[in-house]
């Protein structure tokens, strides 16, 4: 059944999105990349796509997989610390490729740190302490866990614990509190969660969207190039242009020449550059793809 159909048979997705914070924006851009526009959360509740069978429910971020997995929502785009720490059962179905950040325990600066056993017995301050507890766990580790709701990083300046452990991702706020990070415990990306066992119709509705995100997420992580080359070299640059398939060959007007285009995923891009110039190509041309479908 195409979009149309879904919606005329008055069945939505409910998606469940940040209402203000840092997934809010780039949960929105990545919906709205899809084609599926949606108003700002900011003064709602709740919204409607007029294009997709969708509606938005804004949410605080912690909320979001509770209300997954009692069904309020169908669906949901939240960092994986928060699934992680609110251990509710909820599926995840993509990674999004955003809000990516790290779980660490830090110490403040002067401690001769020498490993996980420094934790033992003393004060760690969290808002995580779930996924804590299950790290010390594992380490075979007893210390004591003080669950704090913000500003978990000036804990140990004003004497309230040893030690923290918090979402860090360029470091810089450690470090102007006098910390240093000691033990990555999780890498966190924001993902999308569903419930289990989503009727049928509503998987058919999941199913559309993933396959559009899928296809904005892969655009962006790729690039289109184009480039020239003699004749005598499409060969060895043909073999370093990795592309979905073969690279297309088109003939120049002059001849000898010929113009090569082909996908670039963006993790190889810089080496592979290095190595067409190496091998001859000319005038490259690389261009960002808007969707990209395979
Ligand atoms: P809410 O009001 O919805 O509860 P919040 O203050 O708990 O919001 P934000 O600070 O907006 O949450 O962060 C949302 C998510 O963004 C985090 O749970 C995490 O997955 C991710 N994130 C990425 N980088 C960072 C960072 N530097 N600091 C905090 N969160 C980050
Ligand atoms: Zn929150």
């Amino acid at each position: 059944m195409n979009e149309k159909g879904l919606w005329k048979k008055g069945r939505k997705l409910t998606i469940a999105i940040q209402k203000s914070g840092r997934l809010s924006e780039k949960s929105l851009t990545l919906l709205a990349e899809a084609g599926i526009g949606l108003s700002n959360g900011s003064r709602k509740l709740v919204s409607h796509s007029s294009d997709f069978p969708l509606e938005a429910l804004y949410l605080r971020d912690d909320d979001i997989p509770q209300y997954v997995f009692d069904g309020v929502a169908d669906v949901g785009m939240v960092g994986e610390n928060v699934v992680a720490e609110k251990a509710r059962e909820v599926e995840t179905v993509e990674r999004l490729g955003f809000a990516r950040c790290r779980l660490s325990l830090a110490v403040p600066r002067s401690v001769d740190y020498a490993g996980p056993s420094w934790f033992a017995g003393k004060r760690i301050a969290t808002s995580y302490p779930r996924i804590l507890q299950k790290y010390l766990n594992e380490q075979n580790i007893t210390a004591e866990i003080h669950e704090i709701s913000g500003s978990v990083e000036i804990s140990p300046g004003i004497g309230l614990a040893d030690s923290i452990f918090d979402i860090v991702s360029s470091g810089s706020t450690l470090i102007s509190n006098g910390l240093k990070e000691t033990e990555v415990v999780m890498h966190s990306e924001a993902v999308l969660i569903a419930r289990p066992g989503l009727e049928p119709v509503k998987q058919e509705i999941l199913d559309k969207l993933l396959f559009r995100l899928r296809a904005v997420m892969r655009s962006r992580n790729n690039k289109y190039i184009l480039l020239n080359a003699p004749n005598e070299k499409i060969g060895e640059i043909s073999r370093i242009l990795p592309g979905i398939k073969s690279p297309t060959v088109m003939p120049l007007a002059d001849p000898g020449w010929s113009s090569l285009h082909s996908v670039l995923s963006e993790s190889e891009f810089w080496e592979v550059i290095d190595q067409l110039k190496k091998h001859g190509a000319q005038g490259i041309l690389v261009i960002p793809i808007e969707k990209m479908i395979v």
